[in-house]
């Protein structure tokens, strides 16, 4: 076995010593993942949410604020990964889903919520002109993907390295033994020369570009204006279909990153924030690629879904586009992410420490390097456990984030919030200055 170095022992002395407290002040999340173990492999459902020793046991939350099964209060500074951006208990949203309780649950047909949330959809996504909806992001990308092959009767999916959409969709670290089996191509993320390649040799081939605009679980790796661009242009003279993946990204501006990039994909898939928090998906654009889904059209593509218009989701959708998530919330939502994302950068170029935080707007993920960073081989050198380290830290200061360093501002998150937050992670640094 190598010997440490003086450094890596040092980091390994601190995180042993920040687990061991984590363990001591969490007794009931263990007996909960314990317990889970029964039933749940792993005691687990829900891969992304797993670490070890054990991950917290969240019993409730209100406003931006968790409780963990021990009486532990948080920060929720990770708003479930971008679907919570309402909160846990925003007035207007519950309102919304005891009327449509009021009205009756499983209405066995069309009903009059789900034209609503589809137009209110299409008015701020301007590319979408027709939508279905589905139950997940990961529905949504795999209708997409159906959709775009039937349209162009081709075969062949580009998607990026780093990309993910879903857990049948994942292109993250290797090949996914749960991927659902399309003839991939397989392109480096803002690397347009290599895009450029792929379309040289395979063009007539290629159904669908299946892209996120900055790629959320990687990291947010932001998409370079440019690159995408390209994609735009490539996709378009091969007669392949641009998708883009807005599942994340949609919250960054009114009318999605797209808007803000000024790029029309031919299909957009959208999920998290967009059903009030509730389970959702969609995936739209083209009318003339969506019109393959009327079901009057002879031949018409099928897609099912029992809970596609459920009731719940429909009319919290509604409320939250409607009345809270508006062009000036989103607006300054992002701005407030931006500004927080400056002073946590000033923080790590003042240290000297080799820390960043990447991302845009209400997103930002932490990382453990200084250098810019344009896809996951970016990433491949940095240390994972100072990202553990930054996690247990934050957490026995009541400040959730992802443990992969995920960070996302949620509605309720004021300026106090995200004092509170910048000042947490400066004592970090501070405390840890050797160690990073
Ligand atoms: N696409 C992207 C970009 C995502 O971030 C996610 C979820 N993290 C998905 C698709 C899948 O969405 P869901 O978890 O609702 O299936």
């Amino acid at each position: 076995m190598p010997i440490p170095t003086d450094h890596e022992a040092g980091l390994n002395r601190a995180l042993a010593a920040q687990v061991d407290r984590y363990i001591a002040r969490t007794p009931a999340s263990r007996a909960q993942f314990e317990a889970a173990q029964r039933s749940l492999p792993g005691g687990n459902t829900r891969t992304v949410l797993f670490y070890e020793p054990y991950p917290l046991a969240i019993a409730r939350g209100q406003d931006c604020r968790l409780w963990d099964a021990d009486g532990h209060e948080y920060l929720d500074f990770l708003g479930e990964f971008t679907a919570g951006l309402y909160g846990h208990s925003n007035p207007v949203i519950r309102a919304a889903i005891d009327r449509a309780l009021d009205d009756g649950l499983s209405l066995s047909g069309h009903n009059l919520l789900e034209s609503r949330l589809a137009d209110l959809i299409c008015e701020r996504v301007t590319s979408i002109e027709r939508l279905r909806f589905t139950n997940s992001g990961t529905e949504a990308n795999l209708m997409a993907l159906a959709a775009a092959k039937a349209f162009t009767g081709r075969s062949k999916v580009m998607v990026f390295v780093g990309g993910y959409h879903g857990g049948v969709l994942t292109f993250a670290g290797g090949p996914s033994g749960v991927n659902v089996p399309h003839d991939y191509l397989y392109a480096p993320y803002n690397d347009a020369a290599a895009v450029d390649a792929l379309f040289d040799t395979h063009g007539a081939g290629i159904a669908a570009v299946l892209v996120e605009p900055m790629q959320g679980s990687s990291g947010c790796i932001v998409g370079e204006a440019a690159f995408l661009q390209r994609l735009r242009e490539r996709s378009a003279a091969a007669g392949a279909l641009l998708v883009f993946d807005e599942v994340m990204t949609s919250r960054l501006a009114f009318g999605g990153r797209q808007s803000q990039l000024g790029i029309a994909p031919d299909l957009t898939t959208l999920g998290k924030y967009l059903g009030g928090g509730l389970s959702f998906g969609a995936f739209g654009g083209r009318a003339d690629v969506m019109a393959q889904f009327d079901p009057r059209a002879p031949g018409a593509l099928p897609h099912a879904g029992t809970f596609n218009n459920n009731v719940l989701t429909m009319s919290a959708g509604i409320a939250g586009l409607g009345s809270v998530y508006t062009a000036e919330a989103a607006t300054a939502l992002n701005a407030r992410g931006d500004a927080m994302r400056a002073r946590l950068n000033a923080i790590c170029r003042e240290s000297g420490a080799g820390l960043q935080f990447s991302g845009l707007g209400s997103l930002m993920n932490f990382q453990a390097t200084v250098a810019p960073i344009r896809s996951v081989a970016d990433l491949q050198a940095t240390d994972p456990r100072v990202k553990d380290l930054l996690f247990f830290f934050m957490a026995e200061r009541g400040i959730y984030l992802a443990r992969r360093g995920f960070v996302v501002l949620s509605l309720p998150i004021t300026d106090a919030h995200v004092d509170r937050f910048v000042a947490a992670f400066a004592e970090f640094v501070d405390v840890h200055r050797a160690l990073l």
